[in-house]
């Protein structure tokens, strides 16, 4: 049962010394029982203590980490059933499959294409993460070479290696180094020797099952021998089978705290249908429910970006909008003559904004205010964009010594501080600007300084 932050603090040593970056050990406390710090942090924790909490606070589904430096990838870390009850935590990972089987130049066009797809959305980079590496018939060279390529060829991918075969994961492990790949291998008949493998390189485990219950007999074989990091695998290879293994494997480790089903499920819409369409279709299901990670057969821009989005959409958390960070932001190229506008810092208004300003070919000086992430009438109706607090901003944030003119553009939204901000701001003149942006580059356009 999760121990509460008062049973948390009566563990710690109270020496209030900050070393954990929290001022003292109860705001620590406190942080570790809403699972917002790592028990491991107070370097003065007995190793009993550690034990006991870091079990009691750790999430149902394990936070698991493949790979290391650029190539890191974490997933699990679930508590919850529902987005709406708290948040998703960590985003399902995309990978693409390449197998041993396979000529050069299809792998080598996968790999480019792993390479070459990434988005920028909201202030967000985004691209698929793995690399799943395939033994198909046993070949061990074949497998080591391919992983050597991909070592090669992909340095920002995290590693899955599948194989059933002790010897062709040693030797294709061997060559990742430090990039902790997934050992994604582990059945009924290999699982101790497999996870004396993954102990012995410190790498993750991937267990499969041939169905959900042979899984829980495998997994629950490593998790009694000791094994703490794994990935599991169900074995189910069509839509229906997969999304119902990831519901009961959910549902069991978050409210039955069910161990041999608390780790990150990886599933593969790759070997569930032949369509590329109907692959990522069935591959959006699976984020949508549980997946930790979803192996595609190949990545295309029209197959990566829709799903890209979904992952966008559902892993963002939903009490904390998205914002970006307060600033002056020039667009187009502005110079002291140009335009100074004012707006929040919810990122949805600010992409709207900025793509108006940079649609309309006036450059500007965009100034954007911390409002928390709320929009421009709600954060004045929080009395986070009044005027005194817009004033404190344009007097620090150093717009004065970008521009000749003193003239603020602030949202239409906004027309009834005017009054007030010019007070506040006694040197510059205030116009009200467009309530909607769509009207932003007509109003530009006709802009011409006050003062
Ligand atoms: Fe308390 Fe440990 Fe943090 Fe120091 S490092 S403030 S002892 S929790």
């Amino acid at each position: 049962m999760a121990l509460t932050g008062i049973q948390i603090l009566k563990m710690l040593p109270k020496k209030n010394c900050g070393e954990c970056d929290i001022p003292t050990c109860l705001a620590f406390a406190m942080k570790v029982a809403a699972g917002q710090a790592e028990i491991d942090t107070c370097p003065y924790v007995s190793d009993e203590a550690k034990q006991t909490i870091g079990e009691a606070s750790a999430p149902p589904i394990r936070t698991i980490k493949l790979g290391s430096g650029d190539s890191a990838f974490t997933a699990g870390g679930e508590t919850c059933l529902f987005r709406h009850e708290k948040r998703f935590e960590n985003p399902t990972g995309i990978a693409v499959l390449v197998s041993s089987n396979e000529d050069d130049a299809k792998v080598d066009g996968k790999l480019d294409r792993f390479n070459a797809f990434e988005y920028e959305r909201v202030g967000v980079m985004m691209s698929a993460d793995l690399v799943a590496v395939k033994d198909v018939d046993g070949n061990g060279d074949a497998f080591t070479g391919l992983t050597k390529k991909v070592i090669e060829k992909a340095p920002k991918a995290t590693l899955i290696l599948i194989t059933d075969n002790v010897d062709n994961m040693k030797a294709a492990a061997a060559e990742c180094g430090d990039r902790k790949p997934l050992l994604l291998g582990a059945n009924s008949d290999n699982w101790q020797a497999m996870g004396d493998l993954a102990k012995e390189l410190d790498c993750p485990l991937g267990a499969r099952g041939s169905n959900l219950d042979n899984l829980v007999e495998v997994s629950g074989n490593l998790v009694e021998s000791g094994m703490k990091d794994m990935i599991i695998d169900t074995g189910a290879r069509t839509l229906r089978a997969a999304f119902e293994d990831n519901v009961v494997a959910r549902r069991a480790a978050v409210k039955e705290k069910f161990k041999p089903l608390g780790f990150p499920t990886i599933t593969f819409p790759c070997e569930m249908a032949d369509d590329p369409m109907m692959e990522a279709m069935i591959a959006s299901v699976l984020m949508a429910k549980y997946a930790g990670i979803v192996v595609l057969s190949d990545i295309q821009g029209d197959i990566l970006f829709p799903l890209l989005l979904e992952q966008l959409n559902i892993f963002t958390d939903p009490q904390r909008p998205m914002v970006v960070q307060e600033d002056i932001y020039p667009v187009g190229g502005p110079e002291e003559d140009s335009p100074v506008l004012i707006t929040c810092n919810f990122s949805l208004t600010y992409f709207i904004v900025s793509g108006e300003i940079e649609g309309s070919k006036v450059p500007s000086w965009l100034l954007i205010k911390d409002t928390e992430g709320l929009s421009v009438l709600t954060a004045w109706a929080a009395g986070k964009f009044g005027a005194d607090l817009i004033a404190q901003f344009v007097n620090k944030s150093g717009i004065a010594d970008k521009v000749k003119h003193r003239e603020l553009i602030i949202p239409g939204y906004l027309a009834t501080i005017k009054g007030e901000l010019e007070e506040e701001l006694a040197d510059w003149t205030i116009t009200i600007g467009p309530r909607e942006a769509g009207h932003l580059p007509a109003f530009l356009k006709d802009w011409k300084p006050a003062k």
